[in-house]
Formats: structure tokens, sequence, C-alpha cells
């Protein structure tokens, strides 16, 4: 079923989750042991993220590198098949440019399209390690606007390698959004005008970026519908669970924290200090989220249930 009918069907709102496909080595009972905590809060669908090859080097004869590309965190198609088949929940797989020719994303749709799976998040992905900035797959997508099209052309019937006429494929098509704008754009208006982009070609639901302070996600929604942009706006919560965290999520994911998360994280002084505000912190910001009406309230679990599970007793 399309997340968007899920949506239009639900009378309260929604409880989702995004996992990681395990590190390679590792087996799907990991997926499950995080799955299973969060099946009582009933999910309409689970997200299944897409991590990209990272390159590193290998040392050969006479000082040599041989540059060598490496998946750490294959198996996100399979890993949505095995969802829907174990949970009898819609899976989501999460799409990116990066890396791939439109052939190759084109034949990775068929995939899952013969599957049964209904939805997907489309996604430009950011730049690998090795490189300072994204970089298209010369005969892929630049942004995700592109692959959204691309998407959308084969709803419409219409396929890269075999043009218009195809049996129409049926895809529910998520994007991303950023309340606190993305990391590249110029401002705020700009980011906007780019996500408007993706609305038009095809994108019928938007998921945000992670944000601590409630206030960014309801400006942002109030500036989404200024812009034309109807859609719903699911928001995305990350509890924080970590010192590290506390450096990490604003670095990596481009946030901020709001005065008084910073100063009580100021305070903490182990690992399960943090924890456990960011739980208390991810249960105060799910209520008002719920209390306003929001249509679900997806959280990033990034492989670790348990402050998840412990939200969302309180408030699902
Ligand atoms: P885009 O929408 O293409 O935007 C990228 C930048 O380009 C923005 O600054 C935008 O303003 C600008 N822009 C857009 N279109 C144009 C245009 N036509 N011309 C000029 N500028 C333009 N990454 C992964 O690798 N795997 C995942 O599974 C994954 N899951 C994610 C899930 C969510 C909910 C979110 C919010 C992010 C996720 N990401 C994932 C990270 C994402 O890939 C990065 O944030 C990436 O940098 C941007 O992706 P995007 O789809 O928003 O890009």
């Amino acid at each position: 079923m399309k997340v968007t009918d899920h949506l239009a069907a639900a009378k309260d709102t929604l409880f989702s989750f995004e996992i990681l496909p395990p590190l390679k080595g590792r087996s799907i009972a990991s997926i499950y042991a995080g799955i299973d905590p969060l099946m009582e809060f009933k999910p309409k669908f689970i997200n299944v993220t897409y991590h990209r090859e990272e390159f590193i080097y290998i040392e050969r004869e006479h000082g040599l590198l041989e540059k060598k590309a490496v998946r750490k965190r294959p198996g996100t198609v399979g890993i949505c098949a095995a969802i829907m088949h174990k949970y009898d929940v819609d899976a989501i797989p999460h799409l990116i440019c990066g890396g791939f020719s439109k052939e190759e994303t084109e034949n990775a749709l068929i995939d899952l399209h013969f599957l049964g799976i209904d939805n997907v998040l489309a996604l430009r992905g950011d730049a690998v390690k090795s490189e300072a900035n994204f970089r298209a797959h010369p005969e892929g997508h630049a942004f995700a606007v592109e692959l959204i099209e691309q998407v959308q052309g084969m709803n419409n019937g219409a396929y890269f390698t075999e043009g218009q006429g195809q049996d129409p494929t049926n895809f529910c098509i998520g994007a991303a959004a950023y309340p606190e704008k993305h990391f590249e754009a110029m401002n705020l208006e700009t980011d906007l005008h780019y996500l408007k982009a993706k609305v038009d070609a095809g994108a019928s639901y938007l998921v945000t970026q992670m944000f601590f302070d409630n206030q960014r996600y309801f400006d942002f929604v109030a500036a989404c519908r200024a812009a034309g942009i109807t859609v719903p706006i699911i928001p995305g919560l990350k509890p924080i669970k970590s010192l590290a965290h506390i450096s990490f999520l604003p670095k990596f994911f481009h946030i901020d924290y709001p005065t008084d998360l910073s100063k009580e994280l100021l305070k903490c002084k182990s690992n399960a200090e943090v924890e456990q505000l960011g739980i208390e912190w991810g249960i105060a910001q799910s209520k008002e989220l719920k209390a306003a009406g929001v249509p679900c309230i997806h959280y990033y679990t990034m492989s670790n249930s348990t402050s998840v599970r412990q939200i969302a007793t309180e408030v699902f």
C-alpha cells in the first residue's frame, strides 16, 4: 500500500521508523532485533536506508596503491522484501542518485516493482568520503528531482532503455526536506524552490531531516505551504543517545540544538545521562507534534531502537 494511502486512511498520527542495513558480515537477525520491539506501535511502513560504496586503498608492490570500492552496508532491497514477508508491513527502500547510472536505477526499480514494493524515498545521496563534493555518476542524476522524474516516467510507462508504452509501475514517491535548510542551499528560499520542483515532478509526500526544535518544523511547514507545497510533510526525529552525538549530529546532519536542550546537554557527564535526556526530549517533541496533528512521526533509529521504544510507549 502507498504511504499516501496510509496517511489518508489514518485517524491519528502514525508511527514509522527507519533502519540501516547491518554492516556486511552481520546477519538479518540484527535487523529483526531492532524491529521486533517497535512492532507493538503498529508502524504502517518502515524505511530502509541505502549506503553507497566507499573507496579504500590497498597497498601493492613498489608503493602502488589500488583503489577499491567496498559497500559496508549492502542489502537494502533484500531487507525490504524480508520485512514485508515477515511483518506484513510496507517497507520503503531509499533510492539514491550517487553511484547509479539511469539504466542501473531503472533495473533496480524493476526489481522493486516485481517484489511488490509500492514506495520509494528518492534522494540524491551525499558525497563519498573520498570526494569533497557530491559528484553525479556520468550517466546518472545530479539531483533528486531528476531521479523522481525517472520514477514518475516509469509510472507513466516510459522506460529509459525501452521508451514509451511499457507496462507502468505504480510507485508512491517520497522525498527529503530540511527544516533548517539543506547545507548546500544558498538559503531557505532556493531550497524551497527546489523542494517544490521535487513535488511538481512527482513526490507525493516529504520526510524531514531530524530537528530538535519543533518551532523550526512548524515554521518550515508554514513556509512550504506559502511556497505552494501542499503534500504531507512527515517530521523526522532522532533521540540523542551518547556524549559523542552531542557534536556528531550537528556536524553530520547540519542541524542546531535549541538553547534549552544545549544547556541540559552541557550538564550531562555520561552516555546514560545523555540517553535519558534524549528520551525525555523526544517524548516532549513527539507529544507536541502529535497534538498539532502531524500525519506521522518518523523516527531515525540508527539501528538502535531502545530510545525510540521508550518514546513510543509514552506517545503512541
Ligand atoms: P536534492 O533534493 O537533490 O538537493 C540537494 C541540494 O541541491 C540542495 O541544497 C538543493 O537545494 C539543491 N538542488 C536541488 N535541485 C537542484 C537543481 N535542480 N539545481 C541546483 N540545485 C538544486 N542519504 C543516503 O545516502 N542514503 C539514505 O538512505 C538517505 N536517507 C535520507 C533520508 C532522509 C529523510 C533525509 C532527510 C536524508 C537522507 N539522506 C540519505 C541524505 C541525503 O542523501 C542528503 O541530505 C543529500 O545531501 C541531499 O539529498 P536530497 O535528496 O535532499 O537532494
